[in-house]
């Protein structure tokens, strides 16, 4: 697949790479944001954010608790 087939989200994924990566469902999830490469920000166990859970307030996703299962999970491809 060249780069212009690429989907936005597809396209997406290819330059914002993570800081982690774990088992979590959530990488698989349309509503995951994750923590970046070289982003020092977050604290050193967060992986990301989830956008939908306690919406309009991002909840975090630790590394610690690995989520395999989420009633909100939606695929994001
Ligand atoms: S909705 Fe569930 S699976 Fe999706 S990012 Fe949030 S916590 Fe993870």
């Amino acid at each position: 697949m060249s780069g212009k087939d690429l989907t936005p989200v597809e396209f997406l994924d290819t330059i914002l790479v993570p800081e982690k990566k774990t088992d979590h469902v959530c990488w698989q999830c349309k509503y995951f944001k994750p923590v970046l490469k070289g982003s020092s920000f977050p604290p050193a166990d967060i992986i990301g954010w989830c956008k939908k859970i306690h919406w309009p307030f991002f909840w975090v996703v630790p590394e610690k608790y690995v989520i395999k299962k989420c009633y909100a999970f939606e695929a994001k491809k």
